[in-house]
């Protein structure tokens, strides 16, 4: 006999995170309040000292970072860790609205670090309920359209930063993920730890990861490597320069493969910790 099997209707996240919105009031809103999902969702939330709080044994997360918030989806409770600065508590919580939401997302305890937080994760279920919680913060296509109107700069960076409520690395990378233009933005951490010690000593900072619009992907590269030039780090890194102080050059970019050489122009800037550049082909 032929057996076939029977499939059922799947939520798409893009359409939840439309439903939350909608539902929650939050299209109406110039930036989101999490605490406003919370109550649509029924869910308690509570911040404490994680380090001197938390259960022994929630305390060794998966990748064995300090932990930085949870969901408890017996006791319906999001808790955050209280050193978080303001942004990070909010996206920590549209996070763990994610797990709660999301199709396939455990109903269980999620412990969640640093690592998972981080855009750079490897672990399916913290990149999806990141990928879902910057939905949220960004207001779904809201800020698309808005990407899309103005210049690919930092000045852009710090225009939607301020608007959405959000950190200037979620933002940066927001913008060049959701571009039609062909642009990426690459984050630098610094390398060389002997300028602690050394004052003299010029850091260098190398490549810690990089994200591209889809258009830039296919038409020229999805990541590189390479350290910031060292005249880029200076006039960033100098005491009382903000984000908008950046620093724009042209920067040659060879092909492994092929040799070619490829002239972008690159505007560097610094939020104290990273030193990011965002890429666009010369025109
Ligand atoms: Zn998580």
């Amino acid at each position: 006999m032929t057996s076939f099997r029977a499939g059922y209707l799947e939520i798409e996240p893009r359409e939840l995170v439309r439903y939350l919105l909608r539902n929650a009031g939050q299209f109406d809103r110039e930036y989101i309040n999490p605490q406003e999902l919370l109550e649509f969702l029924k869910l308690d939330y509570t911040s404490f000292h994680f380090a001197t709080e938390l259960p022994e044994e929630a305390r060794c997360t998966l990748a064995g970072a300090s932990p930085r918030a949870l969901l408890s989806f017996a006791d319906r409770l999001i808790a955050t860790d209280d050193s978080l600065s303001v942004k990070r508590e909010r996206f920590s919580v549209l996070h763990e609205i994610g797990h709660y939401v999301l199709p396939h997302h455990e109903h269980a305890l999620y412990v969640c670090d640093d690592i998972g937080l981080s855009f750079g994760t490897r672990l399916m279920l913290e990149k999806e309920a990141n990928d879902f919680a910057a939905d949220l913060l960004f207001l779904g296509d809201r800020f698309s359209a808005e990407a899309n109107s103005r210049q690919i700069s930092t000045s852009t960076v710090k225009e939607l930063a301020t608007r959405y409520q959000s950190s200037f690395e979620a933002t940066a990378r927001r913008l060049v993920e959701k571009n039609f233009r062909p642009c990426m933005l690459i984050v630098f951490k610094q390398k060389n730890r002997q300028h602690n010690i050394d004052v003299d000593a010029t850091p260098s900072w190398d490549v810690r990861y990089c994200a591209a619009s889809p258009i830039f992907k296919t038409r020229f590269f999805e990541k590189l490597r390479g350290e910031v030039p060292p005249e880029a780090v200076a006039a960033v890194t100098q005491s009382g320069k903000g984000i908008e102080d950046s620093y724009v050059c042209e920067i040659s970019v060879s092909d492994s493969a092929t040799d070619k050489q490829t002239i972008f122009q690159a505007e560097f800037f610094f939020n104290t910790y990273n030193i990011f550049c965002l890429l666009t082909p010369k025109t």
